[in-house]
């Protein structure tokens, strides 16, 4: 059993630890450390992290607008009963019988301690000199340097590759490596893997199937040989629906949501559009604010996870999150940028064979209009971010409010990194606003790019929660005074 303290990185910690609501679902959050796959055991709960009305009311229509129409990802939060409260709240006065009604029924905790466990349900131990294979309990740890050695020649032991999922039958994700012998009896596998124990021979009956190795890591699945420790024949690995792959904490994916105080946003900012009046990059009219607050407040909380590679389960995590105070850029848009974005796309896409026919039904009030540019817009500050700052992408995250028509891209370290409080800087040499040069380059980008109006080269990023699905540059050409005629489909 190992612990870990979480309080020193929040960001980390919500991202990692994490525990299904259903207590059955052996499926817990994965931890990877130095080579080996942990299970989140148990997380201590902290202080309650607090919401007011309004982000309450951003989280929500946010995420009902957002994945309201994907029944596995809408199931992780109670959108119904989260309405009815908001609508208690418009009647009530006092904050304070507010936030205790806000507490009592969306209750969520900041987390101070996770506990991990070694993966048994999922991994072996392995060593590369014997080969031998080996349950957690017939090997020893090191527990100042925390490896695991092999009882036979001292070697540190690697983890076995594991079984995912690669087509749907509704079974489970993942399965552990001894389960799918060829010319094995598949329930004795299992049988023997529940037992932690090795599966007899089927051949001499006599020894058991607890060596393995691959002839070619580079082709795992179709070199991999399970070896009898009596008569040394060798068995080949296989499963029509499950794939042999390096087990990793990846597996299990935090669905995040969050969520940010608009009062916060005032505190000490700089206004980034009066920069901009005039550009020949970037149309102010079309926007109602955008600020650079270096005092954001920010609430993360996970609502639940992905687990599998190809196939994935959704499972309900208990709620745990962390609140931040950070750099931000908030850019609000006004409501008849969306008119015009409807109108542009027509016009963008009038002599394209499909493309006019799938944009021509769009209307300024669709909300997935809404969501289109407002995801656009926030990878689009993603994508130059880190060139103005310094800072790595992965560094930054973003909400889109579609309730307010803005988006807010923010630096996920507590305190902030000092990357967005570039775009408030001015330019010394070139002695302009850094955000000029920000924009002239974003537009060119974008204007030239030619990937189809799913836009996998400009505007996607890796770790989109949303897998990159809608994102389209043009939905940016207005903002960024381009001509529907001087963006190019070259698809
Ligand atoms: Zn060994
Ligand atoms: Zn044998
Ligand atoms: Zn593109
Ligand atoms: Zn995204």
């Amino acid at each position: 059993m190992v612990y870990f303290r979480t309080d020193e990185d929040s960001n980390d910690a919500i991202r990692k630890f994490m525990l299904p609501m259903d207590e059955k679902t052996f499926q817990t959050g994965l931890y990877q450390y130095k080579s080996a796959i942990y299970k989140t055991k148990a997380i201590d709960a902290g202080s309650t992290l607090m919401f007011n009305e309004d982000e309450l009311r951003i989280l929500v229509d946010n995420f009902d607008r957002i994945y309201g129409d994907n029944p596995e990802l809408a199931k992780l939060l109670e959108v119904e009963e989260l309405r009815e409260l908001l609508g208690l709240l418009n009647n009530i006065d006092d904050p304070e019988v507010k936030r205790d009604l806000i507490a009592n029924q969306f209750a969520c905790h900041k987390m101070t301690r996770a506990e991990v466990r070694f993966a048994d349900d999922l991994c072996q131990f392995w060593c590369s000199k014997c080969k031998r294979l080996f349950f957690e309990e017939e090997v020893q740890r090191k527990r100042e340097y925390n490896v695991f050695k092999c009882p036979n020649d001292g070697r540190t032991l690697q983890i076995t590759p594991i079984w995912v999922l690669k087509v749907e039958t509704e079974k489970s994700p993942t399965t552990p490596l001894p389960v799918w012998i060829s010319g094995a009896n598949l329930s004795s596998l299992w049988d023997a893997w529940k037992n932690h124990t090795s599966a007899a021979c089927p051949k001499c009956n006599k020894g058991v199937l607890n060596s393995y190795y691959s002839k070619n890591p580079a082709r795992l699945m179709e070199s991999s040989t399970i070896v009898c420790s009596n008569c040394k024949n060798e068995f080949r690995l296989y499963s029509a629906n499950y794939s042999l792959t390096n087990a990793s904490e990846n597996l299990s994916q935090p669905f995040l949501v969050s969520t940010y105080s608009r009062n916060s946003l005032k505190l000490n900012n700089s206004n980034l559009a009066s920069l901009l009046e005039s550009s020949p990059c970037f149309d102010t009219s079309f926007v109602e604010e955008f600020l650079f607050a270096p005092e954001a407040r920010i609430k993360e909380i996970v609502l639940g996870y992905l687990y599998g590679a190809n196939i994935t389960r959704t499972i309900k995590a208990k709620k745990f999150g962390r609140d931040i105070k950070t750099g931000a850029l908030y850019l609000r848009l006004k409501s008849h940028y969306f008119e015009t974005v409807s109108s542009y796309l027509k016009e963008v896409f009038k002599e394209h064979p499909s493309y006019y026919q799938k944009y021509q039904g769009v209307t300024a009030t669709d909300k997935d209009l809404h969501k289109l540019v407002l995801h656009s817009l926030a990878h689009a500050f993603l994508t130059r971010l880190p060139a103005v700052s310094g800072v790595s992408l992965d560094s930054f995250s973003y909400i889109y409010d579609m309730i307010n028509d803005a988006v807010l891209v923010y630096e996920e370290a507590p305190g902030g990194l000092g990357a967005c409080i570039e775009l408030s800087r001015f330019d010394e040499q070139k002695k302009e606003p850094i955000i000029l040069e920000f924009f002239t380059k974003l537009r060119e980008n974008i204007g030239s790019c030619t990937c189809d109006d799913r836009c996998k080269y400009c505007i996607a990023t890796r770790g989109c929660q949303e897998w990159n699905e809608a994102l389209s540059r043009f939905t940016l050409g207005p903002l960024l005074r381009l001509d529907a005629q001087d963006i190019s489909w070259g698809f």
